[in-house]
């Protein structure tokens, strides 16, 4: 996969906070959405923790408008902020000092805060060895016989974290960060869910032999759809 798309700088965000707002946002929608939206926050200064919990929910709804779902959201980014501000005075680091499974803990203990929105701040913007699995994962996964249709977040993330574990914790990050990224990447690239583009797909030498020789198609072997909280693919 790298070698297709090169060593992809993710998560797009210019901060760890505004990676933090954006994995909120970015719940159920596509991230050209988010991106408006956060930029009505930058274009009004409030991209900052204080400033951001200052404003009245229905401010807050409006300037996010773009990102879709703006009243469940804006709830969602006060609850956020309410623990950032008034449990870590503002600051990140304390928000995501101590052990990781302690840190996602916290995380999923706000409203709105599910697995994959929890674990994509705590890989891009905490600093934590935290695998994000989301529906593009499950697909490929699902494709290539790695996992069955019914496999739950959990059981691919301890997949993941297993099976990647060969480098050392401080390239490891860097390694899962951009191997989520490319694992994105082939999903929206190539692992369609009703067309697969096998033949262009840098996976394919991966696929299980017999399929492969028999037929391109591997548009149904989609997993059951199953809506999340959190999920902006709605999978699992
Ligand atoms: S080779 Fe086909 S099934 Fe595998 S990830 Fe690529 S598009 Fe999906």
């Amino acid at each position: 996969m790298r070698a297709r798309h090169g060593h992809l700088g993710w998560w797009p965000g210019e901060t760890p906070f505004e990676v933090c707002v954006g994995a909120i946002l970015t719940q159920n929608t596509s991230w050209t959405h988010v991106e408006r939206a956060i930029a009505n926050l930058k274009s009004v200064g409030v991209l900052e923790p204080g400033k951001l919990f200052a404003l009245p929910e229905t401010r807050l709804a409006e300037l996010i408008r773009p990102a879709g779902y703006f009243n469940v959201k804006a709830r969602r980014l006060r609850a956020f902020l309410r623990v950032l501000v008034e449990g870590c005075g503002g600051d990140l680091d304390r928000l995501f000092a101590g052990a990781t499974a302690k840190v996602r803990e916290r995380l999923l203990a706000i409203h709105g805060i599910g697995p994959e929105t929890a674990d994509s701040m705590l890989l891009y913007a905490g600093g934590h060895h935290s695998f994000v699995i989301d529906a593009y994962t499950k697909r490929i996964f699902f494709r290539h016989g790695w996992c069955q249709a019914n496999a739950d977040y959990d059981q691919l993330k301890r997949l993941c974290e297993a099976s990647l574990n060969r480098k050392a914790p401080p390239a490891r990050l860097d390694y899962w960060q951009d191997y989520h990224a490319q694992l994105v990447m082939v999903g929206k690239d190539f692992c369609r869910p009703r067309l697969p583009r096998c033949e262009q797909c840098p996976l394919r030498p991966l696929l299980p032999p017999p399929e492969r020789t028999d037929s391109q198609d591997y548009s149904h072997r989609r997993p059951p759809s199953h809506r999340s909280r959190d999920s902006k693919h709605a999978l699992f």
